[in-house]
């Protein structure tokens, strides 16, 4: 499994192309910045197998539309997350943007492109929908955990207590599992265990 994580967008939102030898790719949280994304996709050779939301917030799906006209690949979505695809009280975009489902998930689901198998796991808290991705020893984990701090959980669907419930979950992780979060740079489980706030003593 290889990947590369480009911040786009004024949040500077992760968006991750995971492949695997053959170049199958999924391409997570595509957030912004669609004409260099494809130029990436273009660059490494990737078949764009299918498009990962790991929540519906604007900063993480606005190149969606583009992606998905250009590869051709499916949307995949928590079935918690659908209503945002449609509704900006959830998404909080700022202009008419609709997406719809091809594919919905449900915890423990598996995706598989190529050769790498990605696990679900529902994380709600940042949002209802939220997941993180386990493929191999890495969590793409969106807005659910950072290094050092977590996602926020007052916004619309926002949930501190589900949050924390999630954290609890993704403490039970190997230590040494790898977090690439939807913001900012890498971590570990046993990092953020050790000295993460709002995971220490969870
Ligand atoms: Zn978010």
């Amino acid at each position: 499994m290889t990947y590369q994580c480009i911040p786009v967008g004024q949040l500077a939102a992760n968006c991750c192309l995971v492949y695997d030898e053959q170049k199958n790719a999924a391409v997570i949280d595509p957030g912004d910045e669609a004409a260099r994304l494809l130029t990436l996709i273009e660059t490494y050779g990737l078949q764009v197998q299918a498009i990962l939301l790991t929540h519906v917030h604007f900063d993480h799906i606005q190149a969606v539309k583009e992606l998905q006209t250009a590869t051709g690949a499916p949307l995949f979505v928590h079935e918690a997350e659908v209503p945002a695809l449609t509704d900006p009280t959830f998404s909080m975009v700022m202009f008419p943007y609709h997406l719809s489902a091809d594919r919905v998930l449900r915890d423990g689901d598996t995706v598989e492109i190529g050769k790498l198998t990605f696990s679900v796991l529902h994380t709600p808290g940042h949002t209802r929908g939220s997941v993180c991705y386990h493929c191999g020893d890495t969590l793409f984990a969106g807005d659910t955990l950072f290094a050092g701090s977590i996602g926020r959980a007052d916004f619309a669907g926002g949930d501190f207590s589900a949050m924390r419930q999630s954290l609890m979950h993704l403490a039970t992780l190997p230590d040494e599992t790898r977090v690439v979060p939807g913001h900012g740079g890498e971590t570990t489980i046993g990092f953020e265990k050790r000295s993460n706030p709002f995971m220490i003593g969870i």
